[in-house]
């Protein structure tokens, strides 16, 4: 499950089992279906991700 978190008021989207964040509800599901689909993050998704 993407988890919605909070931070310095904008809504973020973290991936449950990467923990990487991303401002976009969709990007975190499709790097949480990648990661477990495949047991490791995708590049070309996790770049997407929001640094905090
Ligand atoms: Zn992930």
């Amino acid at each position: 499950m993407v988890k919605r978190q909070q931070y310095k008021g904008k809504t973020l989207y973290q991936c449950e089992a990467c923990s990487f964040m991303y401002n976009q509800g969709e990007l975190a599901l499709q790097c949480e279906a990648y990661c477990k689909k495949h047991k490791s993050c995708s590049l070309e998704i996790t770049k997407k991700a929001v640094r905090v």
